[in-house]
């Protein structure tokens, strides 16, 4: 029963220095974790047959699937600041890309299918651990509404890997509408090499930007719109409370999907300076520090594409600083309209802002929970009656009783309904992210003993983030104290 990946790829026919052919390395005993079957179907492709025994070695990189043309892409990168010039997919094989039922192209990826000529010290392998988490947080981002890569498939290779200790080893199938990243400018821009970051540049316009091919200046009009994308990217994650971890420019994506979910987390009470990455000791890549990083990372990016917009260099300085001044108006206007969305504002009036920032700042001094604090404020909008169980959420309730006097005088002339306006609410609100302590937990369970319910049981909930689910009404409360996490590691 052979699968059929109806493969169209094109990355694979840029010029050669662009990626390494190379094909997974096969492991010994494959065994399917899961499969996103609603996915499989969207990708144009059989679940029953990713599920068969010949599928799962596919999954598993044991088997290539006919049409597949695999390869690592080159890429470099700034980690934490440092310029890396040569990075690339050292664990990852892109298969192929196939158009979704939507239209739209999408890659195949195996991660932790074995080295590479990018492989650098690592073994090119995956464990399992971070391969669930990648797979909860992923596809809860995207059940929420925020673009981001998907996760089609989890196996176990039957083979372990060495970190510091020895863990059963993984495979992901990611898929994302491609996997270009701001490094992949900067690995040819390093190299003085202009001809690829031009060949880059209209790969990524087809692809990503088609609008901006006809526009009088295509390059300037492709970096605004990576540039609007980001900025609206992380809008969306801060409105949310995600803190992505390792903000690398070869982890910042071309086409403003969220990628590479290492370190990252959710954060529980609402504190601006939330880092939980092990590895990220100066707090670069902390909650509130995302936006300046998205458009340092950017301006990287802007850098690269220099050469193409003039021969004369001011002027290219000069068009690249205009389009990343407009970081800062796009991210602005997408989270303060979020954020009037949260608090129920259907209008945009002076003072709004204010208010949003006043009861962030209440939430912080009173180590509100932030996700809890939003679900039940949709409550509350039905009348003081309701406050109850959001004013306990602050360590000191009294400063909820402050905040919520001017949120009623301003709410009350709204043209929503208070039942229109909690409905508002609930839908942009969600009462269920992936909270650590639940995420460490299904590792654990996973990982130790052998046991995928809890994972399962937790991708259920996540799939319905917006919805009450009173059958699990558990997964959406903040840990206890001794259940807190603090720090989230990579595994790589
Ligand atoms: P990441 O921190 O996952 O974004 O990875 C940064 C770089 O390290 C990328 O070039 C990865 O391909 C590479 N890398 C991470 N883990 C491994 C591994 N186990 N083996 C080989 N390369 C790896
Ligand atoms: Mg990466």
């Amino acid at each position: 029963m052979t699968v059929h990946f109806p493969f169209q790829n094109t990355y694979a026919e840029l010029p050669a220095n662009f990626f390494a052919r190379v094909a997974p390395t096969p492991v010994s005993s494959p065994r399917l974790i899961k499969l996103n079957r609603p996915l499989a179907l969207h990708l144009g492709l059989d679940p029953d047959r990713l599920a068969s025994p010949e599928g799962t070695e596919i999954l598993a990189g044991k088997q290539l699937p006919p049409g597949a043309d695999p390869i690592a892409m080159a890429y470099a990168g700034h980690q934490f600041g440092h310029f890396v010039p040569q990075l690339g997919d050292g664990r990852a094989i892109l298969l192929g890309e196939v158009i979704d039922a939507d239209g739209v192209r999408r890659d195949i990826q195996l991660k932790g299918s074995g080295p590479t000529p990018f492989s650098r010290r690592g073994d090119g392998r995956a464990a399992l651990g971070p391969v669930l988490r990648e797979y909860i947080v992923s596809e809860a981002m995207a059940a929420l509404g925020i673009p981001t890569t998907r996760s089609l498939a989890a196996v176990m290779t039957g083979e372990s890997v060495l970190r510091e200790t020895e863990l059963p080893g993984a495979i992901l199938t990611r898929v994302a509408s491609s996997h270009v990243r701001v490094g992949t400018f900067q690995y040819f821009a390093a190299r003085g090499d202009t001809d690829g970051v031009r060949k880059l540049a209209d790969h990524v316009i087809a692809r990503h930007y088609p609008q901006v091919a006809t526009a009088e200046r295509p390059y300037h009009a492709l970096l605004e719109g990576v540039i609007a994308r980001q900025a609206e990217l992380v809008a969306r994650w801060l409105l949310v409370g995600f803190i992505h971890g390792v903000m690398n420019t070869d982890n910042t994506s071309i086409s403003g999907e969220t990628i590479d979910y290492g370190p990252c987390a959710f954060m529980d009470h609402y504190d601006p300076a939330t880092v939980f990455s092990s590895i990220d000791e100066l707090g670069r890549y902390a909650y509130a520090n995302q936006p300046r990083i998205a458009l340092w990372n950017l301006t990287r990016l802007a850098e690269c594409l220099l050469p193409l917009f003039s021969d004369q260099q001011d002027k290219a300085i000069e068009e690249a600083q205009s389009a990343l001044a407009e970081f800062a108006e796009v991210f602005n206007a997408a989270y303060q309209s979020g954020l009037r969305n949260k608090l129920g504002l259907a209008t945009a009036r002076d003072g709004d802002q204010a208010l949003a920032q006043d009861l962030l700042d209440t939430m912080a001094k009173n180590q509100a929970d932030f996700t809890l604090t939003f679900r039940r404020l949709s409550d509350a909008a039905l009348g003081p009656d309701h406050d109850g169980s959001v004013r306990d959420l602050f360590a000191d309730p009294s400063a909820y009783d402050e905040w919520v006097v001017r949120w009623r005088q301003r709410t009350a002339d709204e043209p929503l309904s208070p039942d229109g306006r909690r409905n508002a609410m609930l839908s942009t609100n969600p009462l269920f992210i992936p909270r650590n302590h639940r995420v460490e937990a299904v590792l654990e369970s996973a990982v130790s003993h052998d046991d995928f319910a809890p994972f399962e049981r937790l991708l259920t909930v996540l799939s319905k983030p917006y919805e009450d689910q009173p059958a699990f009404a558990e997964y959406a409360q903040p840990p206890q104290p001794h259940q807190r996490v603090l720090q989230t590691f990579c595994g790589t």
